[in-house]
């Protein structure tokens, strides 16, 4: 492992891919605020990143993208990629609050109002940054009840773009459907396969999403990769237009972030019988995926419900500890989280004489013909594919006024899937005013959709919390 070298060929790989691009005149991004082509592109980075200089020079700090779904914020991200500059995905959906705790977090003194086109001064000093050659920084939900910075080195995400480019049975030339907010690392997919198959990227708005002609413009768009949660896909399943006959030139379904279920393989095969349908796996941690794997007809027909979700990525290697955890071993595995010591002895691992970064994922897991997941060892849990944990929400009710006791319950479905999370707080407040002061705080997809008001939370004949009993009243009120 040689991560300045792979620093270079990144470089190298995107002055080629942006400035230089083998199909100039077709569509590169599509998105809320219009259209670019290849040649577009190329000027619009260049652009972008002359009016970062002139208006937000502190070229050692992060910068903050705040947006949604515009071109403008895919013309943003490839510009920092492709000029060194560290940046900080931050969707619309979170809070303004939210953005705030980020910029403070990250020491960012500035970030890219994306809708406005206009760097905004957030007031926070600008501090350095303390690891080199970071491409990105995700902020995930945190277990302390404040987000965390996932840290991803620009070896990381050379590593990535040759594998998504070669290993997902991309289309040369694909059109990339992207849903997820770039706040989210599943929309790397796209975008960097976009970067490695010299595609044509598809922006969806959450607006655009909710219309009736939504499959429509796919169709227009002739979209051939769609890259998803499996949750996504089951929403989507509900249109009757939802098929091969009317998105013909769909070839491919890529799904990450949660399991994948042999239900929703079933009917994506009724729906598009020639459509491959790969399997993906990785934590943010390890740079988007680190797994991948084409589900087949003889996995299909095995007993087992699980499915697998395939073999590692090059550069890297799955270990499996006693009690079942997936070990993830490799150039893909983060610098660590952002100022976060006591998180970073527990979570990241070091091999004595090698340079390897191990991550504990706190999934489990076993190897068999191929890897396995089997779910959490804690209190993360994937609601519409988003990333929540548990303690986090409960912390936040905690810090709420008004409030002197709070626990939160994902409920779940017999499948093993998270039918909604509910909340029992004993206060004072009324429901919609919790909800409100949770909503100033964290993204609306964190809110409980059912809060109930306790004079007391009962408890078990051990004294703790009776979370059974809870989860029973939560179902039948
Ligand atoms: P995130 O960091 O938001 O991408 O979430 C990562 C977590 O999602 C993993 O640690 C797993 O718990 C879960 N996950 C991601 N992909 C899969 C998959 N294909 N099957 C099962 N769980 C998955």
């Amino acid at each position: 492992m040689n991560p300045q070298h792979d620093i270079q060929s990144l470089q190298d790989y995107l002055r080629k891919t942006l400035l230089d691009p083998v199909r100039p005149g077709q569509l590169a991004i599509s998105g809320s605020d219009g259209e670019l082509t290849w040649s577009e592109l190329s000027v619009a980075v260049t652009g972008w990143m002359e009016r970062y200089h002139a208006s937000a020079p502190h070229p050692d700090a992060p910068v903050v993208l705040y947006g949604h779904q515009q071109t403008e914020f895919a013309v943003a991200i490839y510009s920092c990629l492709l000029y060194g500059i560290t940046y900080i995905p931050v969707d619309c959906i979170y809070p303004t609050e939210r953005l705030k705790e980020i910029c403070a977090l990250a020491h960012a003194p500035y970030y890219y109002d994306v809708l406005q086109r206009t760097f905004v001064h957030t007031g926070v000093a600008a501090k350095p940054l303390q690891e080199s050659h970071l491409a990105y920084m995700m902020f995930t939900s945190g277990s302390t009840g404040q987000p965390k910075g996932v840290q991803i080195g620009r070896e990381s995400v050379w590593n990535f773009i040759q594998w998504v480019g070669e290993s997902f049975s991309l289309p040369d030339a694909p059109v990339l459907m992207n849903h997820a907010v770039f706040s989210f690392d599943l929309s790397l997919i796209p975008l960097l396969a976009n970067l490695a198959k010299n595609g044509h990227i598809v922006l969806n708005s959450k607006e655009a999403i909710a219309t009736e002609s939504w499959l429509e413009s796919l169709h227009l768009k002739k979209v051939s990769a769609w890259i998803s949660t499996p949750s996504f896909a089951y929403q989507k399943l509900l249109s009757p237009q939802f098929n091969s006959e009317f998105l013909p030139d769909l070839a491919v379904f890529v799904f990450i972030g949660e399991v994948l279920n042999k239900a929703l393989v079933k009917q994506l095969r009724r729906r598009f019988p020639n459509a491959k349908i790969m399997n993906s796996y990785g934590p943010t941690e390890a740079t988007v995926a680190t797994t991948v794997v084409e589900i087949t007809d003889e996995m299909m027909a095995s007993e087992s419900d699980l499915l697998p979700i395939g073999t590692m990525m090059p550069h890297s290697f799955m270990d499996i500890t006693p009690e079942g955890e997936l070990i993830i071993w490799g150039k893909n595995v983060m610098r660590g989280y952002l100022g976060l010591p006591e998180e970073n002895a527990t979570k990241l691992l070091t091999r004595a004489g090698t340079p390897w970064r191990g991550y504990r994922t706190g999934d489990l897991g076993f190897s068999k013909d191929y890897l396995y997941c089997m779910g959490r060892n804690d209190s993360q849990i994937k609601l519409n594919g988003y990333r929540i944990e548990i303690s986090e929400i409960e912390a936040r009710l905690l810090n709420m006024d008004g409030i002197h006791e709070a626990v939160v319950l994902p409920l779940m479905k017999p499948g093993g899937s998270v039918l909604r999370i509910a909340a029992f707080c004993v206060s004072h407040l009324s429901t919609e005013e919790i909800k409100q002061g949770l909503a100033k705080v964290v993204p609306s997809y964190m809110v409980p959709s059912q809060i109930l008001l306790k004079d007391v939370l009962p408890l078990n004949p051990n004294g703790k919390i009776d979370r059974k009993l809870l989860d029973a009243q939560a179902r039948v009120s």
